[in-house]
């Protein structure tokens, strides 16, 4: 039994709640996967949080004539049929298209969480399809940082333990570990919640501990299946907000949505349909700051700030 096996069958009482949780909520396997890998993988101690490393090649994602069928019984569905797209380093990427159009399934396999049928991705220049399951953990730990639409927090546990979880499971020791969570929770516009449990948070705030659970080890890579779909317009404007400055920052964002206002922060929209891309547009240079976005950080103006948003909450 290899070590990471063995921690999968054994995960911990925090983990196996979170997974329950999951399960409840209906969240896909690929789902738990993100949240247990990233937990679990011992990996190296990622790096400090700052500005992302240097960059080894332009592009971060190559993902080529890529095919996913699931096969149900006697039923094929054909959820990805030949997609090809090259994401560049610091691109901030809209993921359209209706329900059923493939967009989780294409972020899955981007995300080292579920592999091909047919094609190639590269990750940073690197096959994953010749990667064993404990080196695809470890990259996802590494490179990826996950949100999904239901924040998956675990309950009962503070934002800042949230927050921690995955550094805990990466071994760093307790001083840097909650340093950079709390680096992580100012970020977000948290600094004034590290002790609240998510039910005593709003939707966004929930969320926004997600996000900073996501960018705590530093990845270079973001990913975020529909994660403002549970949130009112405030709230996700202020998602959108932390996604906009992450991707100025340098990060690569790819944010999956369905509704138009929120792929118009995106400097990108590729939009599929029945697993094939129909429209690939660029909005913004990859070179620069993402549309909508000021030095001030807001993408609408609209939309409050974290710490207005807080106060109308206390009020
Ligand atoms: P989207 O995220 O755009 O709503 P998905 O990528 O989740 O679409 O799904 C694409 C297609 O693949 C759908 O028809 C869906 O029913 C099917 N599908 C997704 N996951 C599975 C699975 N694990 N097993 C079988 N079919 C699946
Ligand atoms: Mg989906």
């Amino acid at each position: 039994m290899t070590p990471l096996s063995r921690r999968r069958a054994s995960p911990t009482p925090a983990l196996q709640g979170q997974a329950a949780a999951e399960v409840r909520d209906g969240a896909g396997d690929a789902e738990r996967r993100a949240g247990g890998a990233q937990a679990q993988s011992p990996g190296s101690p990622p790096a400090p949080p700052g500005p992302k490393r240097s960059a080894p090649t332009p592009d971060v994602i190559v993902v080529d004539r890529l095919t996913k069928t699931y096969s149900l019984g006697d039923i094929e569905v054909h959820a990805l049929q030949g997609v090809s797209v090259t994401i560049e380093r610091g691109d901030f990427v809209a993921i359209m298209g209706a329900s059923g159009s493939g967009k989780s399934t294409l972020m899955n396999i981007i995300g080292c969480l579920d592999l091909p049928t047919q094609g190639r991705y590269l990750l940073d220049g690197v096959d994953v399809r010749g990667m064993e399951e404990d080196e695809l953990a470890d990259v996802r730990n590494r490179k990826i940082g996950f949100v999904f639409q239901s924040f998956n927090l675990i309950p009962r546990t503070s934002a800042i333990a949230n927050v921690e979880l995955p550094m805990v499971y990466a071994g760093l020791r307790k001083g840097p570990r909650r340093r950079r969570a709390e680096e992580a929770l100012r970020a977000v516009g948290l600094a004034d919640r590290l002790h609240h449990y998510p039910s005593e948070l709003s939707g966004g705030q929930q969320q926004r501990v997600a996000v900073a659970r996501a960018i705590a080890t530093n990845p270079a890579l973001i990913l975020a299946d529909e994660p403002t779909g549970n949130l009112d317009t405030h709230a996700t404007f202020e998602v959108l907000d932390i996604f906009s400055k992450l991707n100025a920052d340098g990060r690569t964002v790819v944010l999956i949505t369905h509704e138009d206002d929120v792929a118009d922060v995106a400097k990108r929209v590729i939009r599929l349909r029945d697993g094939e891309i129909i429209e690939d547009r660029r909005q913004a240079p990859v070179a620069g700051p993402p549309p909508r976005y000021t030095a001030h950080g807001q993408s609408s103006p609209s939309a409050p700030s974290p710490a207005e948003r807080d106060a109308e909450l206390a009020r």
